[in-house]
């Protein structure tokens, strides 16, 4: 089956933060390019930056500095990031949100000074989350697509990239094969340059809070090019995910860290307030360890549904729903009442730290392939501060924007493996040449609670171990998974077969990592190994052998113990 072809110069697969930035940016360097996003769903309308809720973290006021702010990350970071793409995050932050407002038409809360509102976060030692609301993510979206429609960027929407093609003498990307879900048609696009910002997303457990198109595809990808990928130990759970029963997607979705931030309390099944046994700030303690208060609490005193209770009453209804209007509303849409009485929450997986390794310029090791965004690792380390995730993928998705239209000017189109594109395309129809066997149903089911109970908030070797078998079997049993129905286009069940595939084989590097990293530390808690260890960070080179290593943490701008002084260039 030879796919359509078409011709690009750089293109961009993921249209959310990190991808539009990416296209705005390489557009304004080099106009006469010929640039295209793809995307799984529409653009503008998914993945998760359209979901940010609390903001974006950057040093504008003069008593901030970008000095803070990186040791602010550097410290959330468990001091496992990689300290150059810190750096970098922090100081273009500064650029990035002027030039959301500025050039590209965003409006931030002002103060009555007509300053950028900025507020308290977690884990931060200043106000300085940027934000729109309580619905930042959809005003830098709705404005960041606007600009993209603006310009002459090509758009490849509902298409599905499903495998990074190397050209044939397997020095440097050729193109990428996808699938148009429209038609379920082949198409493979020849580029001179690649970038990887599919958003990562740990949906593979059985609560959690990314959007649905994200499924990490781009991981997988990145997995089957060989390319290495670091600190996929490190899942961030955010504690207060909603628990509304298994029949609706609300379920895991987001309550904002404001409400314990405000005086919240976190009940169990008994209704007793159990934070202040296990850390001294209770509700108000950084996300990992409430998540792991709540994790322990959720299996000696569940309410009957397997959930815990958030409690608000008790600052006076009248208040809350004032103060957090969006979530009074959200939680009232599935039958609880936030200001006055009990609203149901378990931890939910929320962001994946680790992703492919890159260099601060977001060049990979697979010469013409850029990565930036949540599918990359090592800018936040063991944790990510609330408010630089999004920060992170704008402020990559332009240096892989800039760095793209530098890179392709010295060009020319790659002749593309066609081996590794029919080999790809047959490993997309298998499905389609299977007898029937169990449904896919059963497997997501499998892989979400072995997901949650053994590779997720609390770890131990035995249960890792009991995971890597479990997810071999899943794989095995996906690979004996038949699509019934053979219509390609939309196919959602061909779709849904294809994302467990890319979560299974992502879920099986975080299960090597959490098993390889023998020690505590950050989002990763080992209840056999409760200490933090050497500041060594994963790195995952080889899906063939299953290689985890760790490799030593480089302190190029600040050791512990040291801080970062104002004005280091
Ligand atoms: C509910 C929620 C609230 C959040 N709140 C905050 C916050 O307040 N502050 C903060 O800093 N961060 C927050 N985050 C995190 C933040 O949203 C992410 O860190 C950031 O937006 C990721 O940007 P991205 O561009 O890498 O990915 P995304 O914005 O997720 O975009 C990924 C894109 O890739 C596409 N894609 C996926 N697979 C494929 C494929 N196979 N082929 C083609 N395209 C594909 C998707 O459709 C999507 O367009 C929040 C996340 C969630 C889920």
């Amino acid at each position: 089956m030879a796919p359509k072809t078409l011709d690009t110069d750089i293109l961009i697969l993921g249209a959310g933060g990190a991808g539009l930035f990416a296209a705005l940016h390489a557009h304004k360097a080099a106009p006469g390019l010929s640039i295209t996003v793809a995307v799984k769903g529409l653009l503008g309308k998914c993945g998760c930056t359209r979901m940010v809720q609390g903001g974006y973290n950057v040093a504008l006021a003069r008593e901030d500095s970008v000095e803070r702010h990186f040791m602010d990350t550097i410290v959330g970071g468990a001091w496992l990031c990689d300290q150059e793409l810190a750096w970098k995050l922090v100081v273009l932050a500064i650029e990035r949100i002027k030039e959301l407002e500025n050039e590209l038409g965003c409006f931030f809360d002002r103060n009555p000074d007509g300053t950028i509102h900025q507020k308290a976060f977690a884990g931060q030692t200043f106000d300085r989350t940027v934000h729109k609301g309580d619905l930042t993510g959809i005003e830098i979206m709705n404005r960041l697509a606007e600009q993209v429609w603006a310009r002459k960027i090509g758009r490849l929407e509902e298409h599905r990239a499903v495998e990074l093609v190397k050209s044939k003498d397997g020095s440097a990307i050729a193109g990428v094969l996808f699938i148009d879900m429209r038609t379920g048609e082949y198409v493979f696009v020849r580029a001179k340059a690649v970038l990887l910002a599919t958003g990562g997303g740990p949906t593979m457990y059985k609560y959690h809070t990314p959007s649905g198109d994200k499924t990490c595809d781009g991981l997988a990808m990145a997995l089957r090019a060989g390319l290495p990928l670091r600190d996929m130990e490190m899942v961030q759970f955010h504690p207060t995910g909603l628990l509304a029963g298994t029949h609706t997607r609300m379920t895991g979705t987001v309550l904002e860290e404001g409400l314990r931030g405000a005086g919240g309390y976190l009940l169990n099944g008994e209704r007793e307030r159990f934070m202040p046994r296990y850390d001294p700030k209770a509700e108000r303690a950084t996300r990992d360890l409430v998540s792991r208060a709540m994790f322990s609490e959720l299996k000696k005193k569940p309410t009957p549904r397997g959930g815990l209770y958030l409690s608000m009453a008790h600052l006076g209804a009248e208040r809350v729903a004032k103060e957090f209007k969006g979530m009074v509303e959200r939680c009232a849409d599935c039958g609880f009442n936030l200001a006055g009485g009990l609203v149901e929450v378990v931890p939910t997986a929320h962001y994946m730290m680790g992703g492919v390794e890159f260099a601060p310029d977001c060049t990979t090791e697979l010469p013409g392939l850029f990565a930036a965004g949540e599918d990359s690792g090592g800018v936040h380390g063991a944790n990510r501060l609330g408010g630089n995730g999004v920060a992170n993928s704008t402020v990559f998705g332009a240096v892989a924007g800039d760095a793209m239209a530098a890179w392709v000017k010295d060009q020319a189109p790659r002749e593309p493996d066609r081996a590794a594109i029919d080999a790809a395309i047959a490993a997309c129809e298998s499905p389609f040449r299977k007898k029937p066997s169990t449904s896919l149903e059963a497997v997501r089911e499998k892989l979400y609670d072995v997901m949650w109970e053994q590779v997720g908030i609390v770890r131990d070797a035995a249960g890792l171990q009991q995971a890597q078998a479990e997810l071999a079997a899943l794989d095995s049993e996906l690979d004996s998974s038949p699509v019934a129905h053979t219509e390609r286009a939309f196919n959602l069940t061909w779709h849904d077969w294809l994302n467990l595939k890319s979560l299974v084989a992502v879920s099986k590097v975080i299960a090597a990592a959490a098993i390889a990293r023998k020690d505590s530390r950050g989002a990763h808690y080992r209840s056999d190994f409760p200490e933090a260890g050497a500041l060594e960070h994963s790195a995952f080179t080889s899906v063939k052998n299953m290689t985890v290593s760790m490799k030593p943490v480089r302190f190029t701008r600040v050791a512990p113990g040291q801080t970062l002084l104002r004005n280091v260039a």
